[in-house]
């Protein structure tokens, strides 16, 4: 019935919201019928969900929203998707994103633009904007996404949804198309916190199959929700309530923060003082990995291949000039450059040595405080086509969110408020492996 009911919803919304990129409707069916069967139980049993189309899917076109990848039928599922089977959702469709989940906005899709279902001339936010903006719009009541700076979170802001990226190596990113390796983390998007801790619990875990995935316990996230922050610590940098954040932005953290002291917890003002440094840096060593990550698409292992190429230097060219976007083509630019020799250490040398400075602004504060909360984002969703051609000001936007992700730490976004008629995201970041305390908060406040 719920898969059902997943793809009636789609079929009257998604011709205006455009989340999903490939749908697989008969698969799916197929397995709801086979699981009906089984007699099988579990929470997660029977749910439909919707995943991101940079996570490989066996027999479900996989394209991270490129050219490049347009006709690439993966030959083996992702950890995360082996995962939810054993859990039992199921997965009705591919969600899109910004290529190669490159960009804030989604706008970077090589296929199509995904709406925010709260006002269709808005973004949904990005790269995850297809799996925020189906969770949104209820045509699934959950989505898997891919943060890497800020692209679970920031479309959770944007559309009024829960998004959790976890903390570095809680989940497996096997079968995760790599854009920064050392960033990369697939988390849960739903519409409750306590539907996030239960899609997170099926997903952790240590994978013999990808080496940065931590061998950490399981836990019961989703048992942990007790209501209860008294006592509780919070740190509210000032540098998240500083310059370029929205007034409205700004008040409706403030009137969170009062709630949670209703609940008996505290809040103190502190300071990340390298968090001014975090989008340059960011920029520099995410840009750097990716420009190796995305070597190996050469028209050759995957997907697309140029025609009529001269002889095989000219058939790379010819499918990467191709294959790839703007945006994928002025990072693996910018990544080149930094790594090329001369210049490794001016700007990749440095911008790792300042993510230790940063990482360890998060640690000092950790002692003292039990979690720390701010924006998700600088202000609501804005207007598509409005800062598509100005990618300084788009990178901006993710100032807030890109911290967590070169510290490792968990953070998630919960709705707070609107602005404009649109959502506002609440962000609560944790400590290393501590999801338990930032969904018990989270789970307070909601
Ligand atoms: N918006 C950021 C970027 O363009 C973050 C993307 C992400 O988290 N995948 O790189």
């Amino acid at each position: 019935d719920l898969v059902d009911e997943s793809f009636k919803r789609i079929a009257a919304v998604d011709g205006d919201v455009q989340a999903f990129l490939t749908l697989d409707e008969e698969n799916a069916r197929k397995q709801a019928e086979e699981l009906q069967k089984s007699g099988k139980t579990g929470i997660l049993n029977g749910v439909p969900i919707g995943v991101k189309d940079n996570i490989v899917t066996k027999g479900i076109r996989t394209t991270a929203a490129s050219q490049i990848l347009h006709n690439f039928d993966p030959i083996y599922d992702a950890t995360v998707v082996n995962k939810l089977r054993e859990a039992g959702t199921i997965t009705v469709g591919k969600l899109n994103m910004d290529e190669f989940a490159m960009g804030s906005s989604t706008e970077n899709s090589s296929y199509q633009k995904t709406r925010n279902p709260w006002n269709l001339d808005r973004v949904p936010g990005g790269s995850s904007g297809g799996s925020a903006a189906a969770v949104a719009v209820g045509e699934v009541p959950f989505s898997l996404g891919s943060d890497t700076g800020g692209s679970i979170r920031q479309p959770a802001s944007f559309c009024g949804v829960v998004g959790l990226k976890p903390t570095y190596g809680r989940v497996s990113r096997f079968g995760l198309i790599a854009f920064a390796s050392s960033l990369d983390q697939i988390g849960p998007i739903t519409r409750n916190v306590e539907d996030n801790a239960h899609l997170l619990e099926a997903i952790v875990g240590v994978d013999p199959h990808d080496s940065t995935s931590a061998n950490v316990p399981g836990e019961s996230f989703a048992g942990n929700l007790t209501g209860d922050v008294k006592g509780l610590r919070i740190a509210v940098p000032k540098e998240y309530l500083g310059e370029g954040v929205s007034e409205e932005v700004k008040q409706s953290v403030l009137a969170a923060l009062k709630v949670l002291e209703g609940l008996g917890a505290t809040w103190e003002e502190v300071s990340l003082p390298h968090s001014k440094y975090g989008v340059a840096t960011y920029y520099l060593l995410a840009s750097s990995e990716a420009s190796s990550n995305l070597a190996r698409f050469d028209g050759i292992r995957y997907g697309y291949r140029a025609e009529n190429a001269e002889n095989l230097i000219d058939l790379y060219k010819k499918t990467r000039a191709e294959g790839f976007g703007d945006e994928v083509k002025r990072r693996i630019m910018l990544g080149t450059f930094a790594l090329s020799s001369g210049y490794y250490d001016a700007y990749y040398k440095k911008a790792q040595q300042v993510r230790t400075l940063i990482k360890k602004d998060f640690e000092d504060v950790f002692e003292s405080y039990d979690v720390i909360i701010g924006p998700t984002t600088p202000t609501p969703a804005f207007k598509i086509g409005e800062i598509i051609d100005d990618p300084l000001t788009m990178y901006a936007n993710d100032i807030l969110t890109i911290p967590v992700n070169l510290a490792g730490v968990p953070g998630i976004s919960v709705p707070c408020g609107f602005s404009d008629g649109m959502p506002l995201g609440l962000q609560i970041i944790g400590r290393h492996f501590d999801e338990k305390t930032v969904y018990r908060v989270a789970h307070a406040y909601e």
